[in-house]
């Protein structure tokens, strides 16, 4: 796809400024290489508050937290941090302006012990003598990596390694969380207990931005909810008009839920190709939190 406007819905535009934000997201736009992937995007996360990212495969979730982070440079626009442009600052600066990004996928070593890994952390954030209280402070709030300190990173359920990960958030509580799509490939008791470790760093002050598919996990935490549709922002305000939002957005894809009355769409007469089919199976997954579980994995 080429540069270019966004088929989707525009912003509002931006917030007004806002000096009781955790951030502020004015007209970004990014791109990889001569892909677009957003497209004046505007938002903010007020301090200590909750905001859940919203979007289908490929909406842009994923990239506008490497925006905010500072992994993926935007093209145009601003980031603030607590009031302070950040715009263009590499991702150790933002990271020292309180912004902590637990990225999709885990975001640890696999090769170090759980005590390995949050040591490390530790080290870096509190110093050497600090280590100890704060290694009982995270086992306090998660025993199962209290049991499992001797165990490596990689060998733990895909739940125990989120945790893992918020974990070392909670010792230093950020301004702001970036958490992408912890609740992915997750059995639902597990995502769960992810769910209370965010509520948990979020009692501590930290503002949240909570990047996610399971729509009714994410607005059951958030106050308010932006949602995504190819790149530009479809809705943003509070979350219990979100759910609207999002069926609306479906509505137009012609995908349906649940919740959306009517008939069913007529079954495709062409075959469908595999990469299409898992494509429709990994659709926006509006009240399937609770999907059974597929990896077998275990529960912390
Ligand atoms: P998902 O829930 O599947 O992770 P998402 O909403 O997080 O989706 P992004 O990962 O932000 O979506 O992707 C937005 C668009 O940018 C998609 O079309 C994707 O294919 C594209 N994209 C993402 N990462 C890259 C990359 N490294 N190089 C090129 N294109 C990319």
């Amino acid at each position: 796809m080429s540069a270019g406007p966004g088929p989707g819905p525009r912003s509002t535009g931006a917030p007004a400024v806002d000096r009781r934000s955790a951030l502020e997201v004015e007209h970004i736009d990014a791109a990889y290489g001569p892909y677009r992937a957003l497209f004046d995007v505007s938002f903010a996360v007020p301090a200590g508050g909750v905001v859940a990212l919203l979007g289908s495969n490929g909406a842009g979730k994923s990239t506008v937290a490497r925006v905010v982070s500072g992994l993926l440079p935007s093209a145009k626009g601003r980031i603030r941090i607590d009031g302070t442009d950040m715009t263009g600052q590499p991702a150790f600066k933002i990271a020292r302006a309180g912004v902590a990004h637990v990225p999709e996928g885990r975001g640890i070593f696999a090769n170090l012990t759980v005590e390995e890994n949050l040591t490390l952390v530790f080290r870096q954030r509190v110093g050497r003598k600090m280590v100890a209280p704060s290694l009982d402070a995270a086992y306090e709030a998660f025993p199962v990596l209290g049991d499992r300190r001797k165990q490596r990173g990689g060998t733990l359920s895909g739940g125990q390694q989120r945790l893992l990960s918020l974990a070392k958030v909670l010792v230093v509580p950020p301004r702001l969380l970036v958490a992408d799509e912890l609740s992915l490939g997750l059995a639902p008791v597990v995502v769960d207990a992810v769910y209370d470790g965010l509520r948990r760093v979020n009692a501590t002050g930290t503002a949240l931005l909570v990047v996610e598919q399971q729509v009714d996990r994410a607005l059951e935490l958030a106050s308010h909810a932006v949602v995504l549709e190819h790149g530009s922002v479809a809705f943003e305000g509070p979350s219990d008009q979100a759910m609207a939002a999002v069926e609306k957005v479906l509505a137009a894809r012609g995908e349906r839920t649940g919740l959306l009355e009517g008939p069913a769409p007529a079954a495709p007469t062409a075959p469908v190709d595999p990469v299409t089919k898992a494509r429709r199976e990994r659709r926006w997954a509006i009240g399937r939190g609770r999907r059974p579980r597929t990896d077998g994995e275990e529960q912390p």
